[in-house]
């Protein structure tokens, strides 16, 4: 936030302080610092990288926030996820935070369904920073529209046979696991007959078709376009109940949505302080650019959209801290759509009033424009979001009193106007 956070209580601001501080102390340091995230957008990464990264991060209970701490987590809420998400966007790269935003969601996931093999052999070593996760939902032929997933399992024995790709695969390269949903019943689009799974990343038939990690932005996952073939499964991997997993998966993105939006807004956060503190410096005809009321305007615009970004952000986490992770869709969608689209909006302009040297990378600005883009896609496209908020919002807006025989016929009435539905509540005081 740039103003005071009154939507936050003492505990929740010194939560955050305190995240800042350890992150910048102490994990985007001693070889995961500036240097590194070059490397990431060069690419140039390692597997020992991401293995130090969640060890760090796990060490200082920030993979998991939301998991009872008997099982690895940080013992916390909905509302100090998404701080710390804040917090590594802000300090780290949002390559960084989604790969925390991994442990938060999918943790959350196999805590609330998965059994004891997967708390003991998946969910523990993950959230102690011991493995790293990948999210495997994305098909060549389903996006967005995840409920035409064409990734199915077959029971053989006491096994699952998963066959399909899947592509956009941050991590495909580095996770020890995959989460995977698949189709074990029902037809295309149907949302029963949906299951996760659990894949380890050694298993046999598991295959990294296509290296897709040169992309525009986002770099250094090792993300890959990947098939299973014939990869055999334990039945004890399955997450929850066979064919019932659509429900964990919404409950699961209503979190996502709200920790990647949370996390491109810490990157733009700090792209609008490193451009206002440029433009305070850079003279023009003799005078400062922060003189020029062109470009001080667009900082206000900035700093007072980020906070009502923040606000909307914290508020749908207090709904799913309230009323669980199935809750609050209509609130996590606001959330998402309005802050990832403003995230990129902010860092873009945050280039425009530097000028052209935001373009080289002295400045980080062009690598948090080109970083914080993939937000409006990551975990649903701000499309999806508004069609999810109009859905919703019609719902609460609708008034069965309002009726809609005037609509089209309002010499006939209006029925907000006055008693009788013609005259207006101010000509009816002037009558009196
Ligand atoms: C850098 C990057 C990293 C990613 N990492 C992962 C990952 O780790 N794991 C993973 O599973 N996936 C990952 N993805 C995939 C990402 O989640 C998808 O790109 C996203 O879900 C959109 O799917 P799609 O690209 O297939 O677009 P499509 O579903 O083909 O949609 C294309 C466009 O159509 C519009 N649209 C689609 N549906 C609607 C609708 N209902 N209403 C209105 N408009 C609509 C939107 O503008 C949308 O952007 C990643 C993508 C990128 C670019």
């Amino acid at each position: 936030m740039i103003g005071a956070d009154t939507s936050l209580t003492a505990e929740e601001r010194t939560y955050l302080e305190d995240c800042v501080e350890t992150l910048q102390t102490e994990v985007f340091t001693d070889g995961l610092g500036r240097e590194h995230f070059q490397a990431l957008d060069d690419n140039e990464e390692s597997r020992a990288d991401w293995a130090e990264y969640v060890s760090r991060m796990g060490e200082r209970d920030f993979n998991g926030v939301a998991v009872p701490a008997d099982h690895g987590g940080g013992g916390k809420g909905v509302v100090e996820t998404v701080l710390t998400e804040q917090a590594v966007g802000y300090c780290g790269t949002i390559v960084h935070a989604c790969q925390t935003s991994l442990t938060q969601h999918i943790g959350r996931t196999l805590y609330d369904h998965g059994n004891d093999h997967l708390h003991e052999q998946y969910l523990e070593p993950m959230l102690d920073g011991e493995l790293v996760v990948s999210q495997a939902y994305t098909e060549p032929g389903s996006g967005t529209d995840l409920a035409n997933l064409e990734t199915t399992a077959e029971k053989a024995g006491d096994e699952w046979v998963i066959n399909g790709e899947k592509r956009f695969i941050d991590f495909a390269a580095y996770g020890d696991f995959y989460f995977v949903p698949v189709r074990t019943s029902g037809a295309d689009g149907d949302r029963e007959g949906v299951s996760l799974f659990v894949v380890d990343a050694d298993s046999a038939g598991v295959d990294l078709l296509e290296d897709q990690s040169d992309w525009h932005g986002f770099r250094g996952t090792g993300a890959a376009w990947m098939r299973f073939d014939n990869v055999h499964v334990p039945g004890a991997n399955l997450v929850g109940e066979e064919g019932a997993a659509w429900p964990y998966i919404t409950a699961e993105l209503n979190l996502e949505h709200l920790t990647v939006a949370r996390y491109c807004l810490g990157a733009s956060q700090r792209a609008l302080e490193v451009a206002a503190n440029y433009t305070m410096e850079r003279e023009v005809d003799d005078r400062p650019l922060s003189r020029l009321q062109a470009v001080n305007h667009e900082v206000a615009d900035m700093a007072t959209r980020l906070d009502a970004a923040y606000l909307l952000n914290t508020r749908a986490a207090r709904v799913l801290d309230r009323e669980g992770l199935g809750a609050g869709r209509m609130e996590s969608a606001m959330a998402k759509w309005y802050g990832n689209d403003l995230a990129h909006e902010i860092a873009d302009t945050c280039m425009q009033v530097v000028g052209g040297v935001a373009t080289t990378d002295k400045y980080p600005l062009e690598r948090l424009q080109r970083d914080v883009r993939v937000g409006r896609y990551l975990g649903g496209a701000s499309e999806v979001m508004k069609s999810i908020v109009q859905h919703d919002a019609y719902g609460e807006l609708a008034d069965d009193s309002f009726g809609g025989k005037y609509v089209g016929n309002e010499l006939e009435g209006l029925p907000w106007l006055g008693g009788d539905g013609r005259t207006a509540p101010a000509a009816n005081a002037d009558d009196d």
